[in-house]
């Protein structure tokens, strides 16, 4: 059994921020006819005035995918794919034999790293981190033995607790992203996925400070 931490990384071609603001001011330009206005800088001004906009002219922001692979756990990808304006690809319980693997991988949620950080202090924490642990141990075993029974991965998958680490790609346009970012990264949302959805929002605003730079958190 492997205990891991969340990530998330760009996947496939990833445009420059300098690419991606020309394509995307290039289909704006369209709606105006104004491709003649277009200048070496010219991209950055119109598009941050068509965000700022009361009414953002969303739509143009449509115009344009970025693939983000997450690697969460499966109770919280399971949040992911409510949002219908996305295209998904994940890790299959059923075609992934952990058996194979050797070892089932899961992952840390946030109330158990917070529950390691003050173990020394409360020792009733490091008691709660004993029985998660023990839980993933026991269904890492349980799984184990009911493939070596012969017990087909899709089945045995059941035994396998929701921390059960999982990759998943989400694709999407930007203004998706913007409203996923404004809706997972927002306090109501759940601790596991307000932190997976930030790390992504940190690399779009890495990636894109233009579009992204000024989203708050
Ligand atoms: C804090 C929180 C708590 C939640 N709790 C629950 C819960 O208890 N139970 C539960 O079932 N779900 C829950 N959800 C999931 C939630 O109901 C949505 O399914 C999910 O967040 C996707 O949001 P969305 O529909 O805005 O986005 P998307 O599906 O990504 O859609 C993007 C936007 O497209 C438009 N759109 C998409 N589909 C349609 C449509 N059919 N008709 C009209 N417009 C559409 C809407 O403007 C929508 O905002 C929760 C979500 C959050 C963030």
């Amino acid at each position: 059994m492997v205990v891991v931490k969340p990530r998330v990384e760009f996947v496939g071609t990833v445009p420059s921020e300098d690419s991606l603001l020309k394509e995307l001011e290039l289909c704006a330009r369209v709606c105006y006819k104004s491709e003649d206005k277009i200048t070496q800088d010219s991209a950055k001004k119109l598009l941050t005035s068509l965000l700022n906009k009361k009414k953002p002219h969303w739509s143009v922001f449509e115009m344009m995918d970025i693939k983000i692979r997450f690697i969460i756990s499966r109770h919280i990808s399971h949040e992911f794919v409510r949002h219908r304006i996305a295209s998904f690809l994940q890790e299959s319980t059923r075609y992934v034999d952990y058996k194979k693997k050797g070892e089932v991988e899961f992952i840390e949620p946030l109330w158990i790293k917070e529950l390691i950080r003050t173990a020394s202090v409360e020792n009733v924490n490091g008691l709660i981190v004993d029985i998660w642990a023990k839980n993933l141990r026991d269904s890492e075993k349980t799984y184990f033995t009911l493939r070596e029974q012969g017990v087909k991965p899709e089945d045995a998958r059941g035994s396998l607790t929701h921390d059960l680490k999982t990759e998943l790609i989400y694709k999407a346009n930007l203004r998706q992203w913007f409203h996923t970012f404004d809706m997972r990264c927002d306090k109501a949302a759940h601790p596991d996925m307000v932190y997976a959805m930030s790390l992504a929002r940190d690399l779009m605003r890495a990636q894109y400070p233009t579009l992204f730079g000024g989203l708050h958190g």
